[in-house]
């Protein structure tokens, strides 16, 4: 890039430590049980996966009086969503845990996220949807990824969608920072093919946003790329769930993220906000549905990306926005065209002359 632009990012904050290796998770009780003061719980949120899994309380340590949540995968988490936790742990008296775990894939460690900064900071989950808003460190918490690609292991925010507003935003801050990470490869045997492809690319379509974007940050590059050669190395590979391709996917969500911390999205994460918003299809997976009208914005990477699907088998859903009412490619434009930041990175400030309304309407009927 010859023109590289300022992120504003200044002073970065990466997560205080990490384990990582196969088996990594039988470290969590010990080293939750060095934030055990006063008697004070843990609270545990635990993606719903594990409900079912027989011995998951001696796995994670849990004591008698700690407190164990489920959380439900249907929808991406809300606002509203958040703040019920909150209500429902304060009526339960906890109101200074002694650690928070969350151990899952994005929705539950964003979950865990922001309950640990409501817990200190007071007030309402959207109170804090935008930058650096929260006052004070939340409470301390522990991020155990069960799926590799978001990077929300990793970064400074908490996806949330404003019911009222129909804003998809985090709390970005340093506070949202995780202060321990167990990265265990041995965890995400279990997810389903489909789910850890849309799930990866999440990491690849960061890195090449991030790369082919005006907002740019040394080290930001060197993490993206090295999470794009090792998701090529995972995807280009006969079978991307072998055990070294899921460990190399674990390493490549957490320098994905990173990556992401330093830097924007681009053209794609716009567009798959969009459906998110309007057609409620998840983060991931209205990621691998955008990259079909991509073509133009990124030729390289959508070749790649479709020779990845390919490879790989994994069918990518066709003609979402084909037949969609007039009100609803409305929507779909408005809540696109609304993420500024990642469009002035990806096409410049003049970005509404690029995408109109009717280019907008076109490319969505391309998905
Ligand atoms: P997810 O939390 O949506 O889970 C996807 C599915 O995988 C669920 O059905 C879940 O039950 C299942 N699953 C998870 N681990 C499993 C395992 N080990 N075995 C079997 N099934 C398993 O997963 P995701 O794609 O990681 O997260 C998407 C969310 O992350 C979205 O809400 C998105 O907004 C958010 N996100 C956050 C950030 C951030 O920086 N905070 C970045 C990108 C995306
Ligand atoms: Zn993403």
């Amino acid at each position: 890039m010859s023109n590289k632009l300022d992120t504003g990012v200044k002073n970065v904050r990466n997560v205080l430590r990490y384990t990582i290796g196969n088996g990594a998770v039988n470290e969590l009780p010990k080293l939750i049980n060095y934030h055990r003061e006063n008697n004070n719980k843990i609270i545990f949120f635990l993606d719903d996966f594990f409900y079912e899994s027989h011995n998951i309380h001696d796995l994670i340590g849990a004591q008698k009086n700690d407190e164990i949540i489920f959380i439900s995968t249907l929808e991406e988490p809300s606002t509203e969503y958040i703040d019920k936790l909150i209500e429902y742990l304060h009526e339960k008296n906890y109101y200074n845990p002694s650690a928070i775990v969350g151990m899952g894939g994005g929705i539950t460690m964003d979950v865990a996220k922001a309950v640990s900064n409501l817990l200190t900071n007071g007030g309402k989950a959207e109170d804090y949807q935008g930058w650096d808003l929260l006052k004070k460190p939340g409470i301390f918490k522990i991020a155990i990824p069960t799926i590799s690609g978001t990077g929300a292991e990793a970064t400074r925010t908490c996806v949330m969608i404003n019911p009222k507003t129909g804003i998809k935003l985090g709390m970005n801050s340093d506070f949202t920072v995780y202060d321990q990470l167990i990265l265990d490869p041995g965890l995400t045997k279990t997810v389903p093919r489909d789910q850890y492809f849309y799930t990866g690319m999440d990491a690849f379509i960061h890195c090449i946003e991030s790369l082919n974007g005006s907002y740019r940050n040394e080290i930001g590059d060197a993490y993206s790329n090295q999470t794009i050669s090792l998701c090529r190395d995972v995807f280009m590979s006969d079978d991307m769930m072998s055990d070294e391709n899921r460990s190399k996917m674990m390493v490549a969500s957490y320098l994905g993220g990173c990556a992401i911390a330093t830097s924007y999205v681009g053209v794609l994460h716009p567009f798959s906000a969009g459906l998110s918003v309007v057609l409620g299809i998840h983060h991931c997976l209205a990621n691998c549905i955008s990259m079909r009208a991509m073509e133009e914005f990124y030729p390289l990477e959508y070749e790649e990306f479709w020779k990845m699907a390919n490879i790989q088998k994994v069918e990518i859903p066709k003609g979402v926005c084909s037949d969609l009412s007039s009100k609803q490619y409305e929507q779909l434009y408005q809540s696109t065209i609304v993420h500024e930041k990642p469009l002035i990175n990806a096409l410049g400030e003049t970005f509404k002359n690029a995408l109109t309304k009717e280019k907008v309407i076109q490319l969505f009927r391309k998905m």
